[in-house]
């Protein structure tokens, strides 16, 4: 068999000012029939079509006989007609997404995944990869340098620009570069080099998100029993005034964050957002095992031309968002009430949509790509979340497992044996796989419980799995708009009806985003993106639409004027009595000696660990 030969890129950053990306792909032999190159229309870990190939600009290509023709065959495919080698195609890509979904390129910083910029000659998807990441033109980026888990050449230093290399195509596009300047920090876990690199304004305390991060990664790895093998670990951070986001790579992942969320210098807390940074690198570390090599059959290999539909999204998004911040807590980070905070919220996100009783966890997953991808104002009304709710599935199903077994075995039990048994070994899961190891692990068969709280749509029995580690579930009415739940509230706070709506401040009064099915405002005909002007023939803003709304007792009828588009229109709204669609979660001091022994195995708090 003929050696497969490399396809060999050359990345520039041409114009940082024009956000353009230049790329040469070089195949030394191509195909006789005609050479294809085809982008990617979605990035794993991200399920929806994005069409990358609408970026590509000026895509030409060349061989040794001078230019080549070509000719596009689909929206993300070019066929060049020539087929003497080598053939190379050269295209710009336009790189202006700050998401960790995309490419982004200015004067200050750049940064790429490989399915933005890399087109892949097909028929060599496994053909090893070797790159060129060249420094833009100009002295003013001469104290760039590059930060990526990708594998750097012989002739090519850590952090600089130069020669990287890849197995194939999948590796390559799954290893975003960072370019600019930017601060890092080193530690070391399982004797592999872990970093974070941080571009972007920030006034971080380096040192310490260094340690805490550390801790997560320990907590995770003890989980699992071992790291996967790995000669680095990258945490790729752009900060931003406002954003938020991560996804995750088998070496490393991408984050944005706020320069807010991250720990100032000198404080020693853990506030709400830095809280909120630790769970998104909790989240995406411990999908190094869970997606990126315990994931469904369909994922091996990855057809990115198209969607790709499971059922199994909840078991890698909703186990994953169950393990993030609990692993806060088991690392040490946060005590038990602020876990119980972030539980509770999560809870209060799932009871207030009334979609979780239409759509099924296991159909959201398989519909991620149109509906949890693409949500609408009607989204609350009509799906569930395979993340939100998904998360607590993964808790009952751990409290489950831990009944059924006196402690036994839990969830835990369950992503060792997927680690060891199909990730480590990169064998896919097919549907049902998990459930099977579920039930062998419970030592029952739990068809019942997935039939019901996966397949189907009834309430999650989180109540009751928690009493099991003595923590109580309570539920409560709101106490305004911005109360997310997670927290007992004084009785005299709670509010006494509902508007059955949520709304935003707008400046010609109170814009309405959500409707609820069956609330009051949409009995009284009033719907998402009207823009109330009036109550009771007063103006109004969202200040005093929501202190009328504190003062108010279910049954009164308000009078509504709202602007729906450029026409005024009038409703009478008859306020509801307020559901108590809001969860907080407590410890129970009157738990036996068995809910307490219970939940020191939960949270591995047990003497005799090796915490
Ligand atoms: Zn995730």
């Amino acid at each position: 068999m003929e050696s497969a030969h490399p396809v060999v890129y050359r990345l520039i950053p041409i114009n940082p000012a024009a956000h353009l990306f230049e790329v040469h792909c070089t195949v030394e032999r191509p195909d006789a029939a005609g050479q294809e190159f085809f982008m990617p229309a979605w990035i794993p870990g991200s399920y929806m079509i994005r069409d990358f190939a609408k970026n590509v600009i000026s895509f030409r290509a060349e061989s040794s006989n001078g230019p080549v023709n070509v000719k596009k065959t689909d929206k993300q495919t070019w066929k060049c007609t020539e087929a003497a080698g080598p053939l190379t195609a050269i295209y710009q890509v336009y790189a202006y997404d700050l998401s960790v979904r995309g490419a982004y390129l200015d004067t200050t910083r750049g940064f790429f995944n490989g399915t933005s910029v890399f087109v892949c000659p097909k028929g060599c998807e496994s053909h090893p990869c070797q790159l060129l990441v060249e420094p833009p033109n100009g002295s003013e980026f001469s104290n760039w340098r590059v930060a990526t888990a990708m594998q750097c050449a012989a002739d090519t230093e850590l952090y600089q620009f130069g020669h990287y290399q890849a197995d194939n195509y999948d590796e390559l596009i799954d290893h975003p570069v960072e370019m600019g300047t930017f601060d890092r920090v080193e530690f070391e876990v399982a004797e592999v080099a872990h970093e974070i690199v941080i571009s972007g304004r920030h006034d971080a305390d380096m040192d310490r998100l260094g340690r805490d991060l550390k801790q997560i990664c320990q907590t995770h790895i003890r989980l699992f029993g071992e790291l996967p093998p790995l000669t680095r670990y990258v945490f790729l951070v752009t900060v931003v005034g406002d954003g938020y986001g991560g996804l995750e790579h088998r070496a490393s992942c991408s984050l944005l964050c706020s320069r807010y969320d991250l720990p100032q210098t000198g404080a020693e807390d853990v506030g709400e957002d830095y809280r909120k940074f630790l769970g998104l690198c909790s989240h995406e570390y411990f999908h190094t095992w869970n997606v990126k090599r315990i994931k469904p059959d369909l994922f091996v290999p990855y057809d990115l031309s198209r969607e790709t539909h499971t059922q199994q999204l909840w078991a890698f998004e909703g186990i994953t968002s169950y393990y993030d911040d609990l692993g806060l807590f088991r690392a040490g980070l946060i005590d038990l009430t602020s876990y119980l905070e972030l539980l509770g919220q999560t809870a209060t996100r799932v009871w207030r949509s009334p979609g979780r009783f239409k759509q099924s966890i296991a159909e959201s997953s398989f519909d991620a790509w149109t509906k949890f991808y693409k949500q609408d104002e009607n989204a609350a009304n009509a799906i569930t979340s395979y993340y939100t709710k998904g998360g607590l599935l993964a808790l009952t199903l751990d409290m489950h497992i831990r009944q059924l077994t006196d402690d036994r075995n839990s969830l835990d039990t369950v992503m060792r044996r997927l680690w060891g048994e199909f990730g480590k070994r990169g064998i896919g899961l097919v549907e049902g796989e998990i459930e099977r190891i579920a039930s062998e692990v419970a030592g029952h068969d739990l068809s019942d419980f997935f039939q019901t709280y996966l397949y189907g749509t009834a309430e999650l029995p989180v109540d009751n799995a928690l009493s099991h580690i003595g923590i109580q579930f309570l539920q409560r009415r709101s106490v305004g708009s911005d109360d997310k739940g997670g927290a007992e509230k004084q009785q005299s706070e709670l509010l006494q009806v509902s508007f059955g709506a949520q709304s935003e401040n707008d400046p010609s009064g109170v814009r309405l985003t959500v409707v609820f099915e069956n609330g009051a405002a949409q009995h009284a005909g009033l719907s998402a993106g009207d823009v109330i002007v009036a109550i009771n023939e007063n103006k109004i803003d969202k200040a005093r639409f929501d202190k009328l709304l504190a003062g108010a007792q279910p049954g009164v009828e308000w009078v509504v004027h709202v602007f729906r588009r450029d026409e005024l229109m009038r409703f009478t709204v008859i306020l509801q009595e307020a559901m108590e669609d809001t969860i907080y979660l407590t410890i129970d001091e009157q738990a036996t000696a068995d809910q307490v022994r219970s939940r020191d195995l939960w949270c591995w708090n047990d003497p005799g660990s090796d915490k």
